[in-house]
């Protein structure tokens, strides 16, 4: 769906580039996430697939063929859900979709059906300056779904939101993917990262640095090894067993069967840590 490859881009006046020589690809129907701190690149990256930057070195070829070779009607094939919602404050929702689906040339949903997608169908007559910074977010969303998309572009889609309505993104990232969509997402949400994406890539100061699935580098960065307490709570007895030939393991084995056992955990690492181990930053 995206191959993109060495892109680099410098803004104007930048001294430095706000991306280096990126190379990636997403695959059709692939949920891909960009993870990495502020100012990382996330959002540049982003704005340069959606063809609103240029001039950039490098090759990007979207759903077939080059980024600059598509003309307006890319627009209608993408959806895009800016990191800043920018919306008609004094408008309601409803009149502040019907306003951006005339732009579309194609045939469009209806704002009570992209609403009720992300959970304000109540809402619709509401005024958005009577809106919530996370239901001004989730406008944004239905916003980006009203031409049907086969390319989602969300840039940090659950900022500003409360867990609940976080999962209801995912839920609804995830139920656009079984129709097929392929999106792109950006963020700097761990477990929705980890929840949601067949792949991440984490970028730092413009560079990516590391690119898999998030149970893949789980399992490269993470201890393959298991950690067994036993005995009483006042007097515990733990010892660590790599988890490869576990099975065979005759002191593992012994513990299990004649031991009271206090806790077992394997240890795997979380997307967090492996971040952390990869780029020696924190996401916050
Ligand atoms: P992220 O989305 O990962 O937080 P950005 O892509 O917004 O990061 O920013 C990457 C770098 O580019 C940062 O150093 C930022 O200061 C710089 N940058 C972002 N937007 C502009 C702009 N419009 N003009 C100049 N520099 C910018
Ligand atoms: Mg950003």
């Amino acid at each position: 769906m995206i191959t993109v490859e060495d892109l680099t881009f410098t803004y104007p006046g930048g001294e430095a580039p706000a991306v280096s020589e990126l190379s990636f690809e997403v695959a059709e129907g692939e949920v891909f996430g960009f993870l990495g701190p502020s100012g990382a690149g996330k959002s540049t990256t982003q704005n340069i697939l959606i063809g609103l930057l240029d001039p950039w070195q490098g090759r990007v070829d979207v759903m077939g063929k080059p980024l600059g070779s598509w003309g307006r009607d890319y627009y209608g094939r993408i959806g895009v859900s800016f990191e800043l919602p920018n919306h008609y404050l004094k408008l309601s929702a409803r009149e502040n979709l019907d306003y951006f689906a005339a732009m579309y040339d194609g045939e469009t949903a209806s704002p009570e059906e992209v609403l009720a997608l992300v959970g304000l169908g109540e809402d619709i007559d509401k005024r958005v300056s009577d809106y919530s910074k996370g239901m001004k977010n989730r406008l944004n969303l239905a916003r980006s779904l009203l031409n049907h998309p086969s390319l989602w572009f969300l840039d940090e889609p659950t900022s500003g939101l409360d867990p609940v309505n976080a999962v209801k993104v995912r839920d609804l990232v995830k139920a656009r993917q079984a129709q097929g969509v392929t999106t792109v997402i950006t963020t700097h949400d761990m477990l929705i990262a980890d929840a949601l994406c067949d792949r991440v890539g984490f970028i730092v100061d413009g560079r990516l640095v590391e690119c898999d699935a998030p149970s893949a580098l789980k399992r490269r960065y993470g201890t393959r090894e298991v950690v067994v307490s036993w005995g009483s709570e006042e007097a515990p007895s733990s010892a660590r067993f790599p988890l490869d030939g576990i099975g065979a393991q005759a002191e593992f084995q012994r513990i299990l069967q004649s031991e009271t056992i206090l806790s077992l955990h394997s240890q795997e690492t979380t997307l967090e840590d492996v971040f952390v181990q990869v780029t020696g930053r924190t996401l916050r």
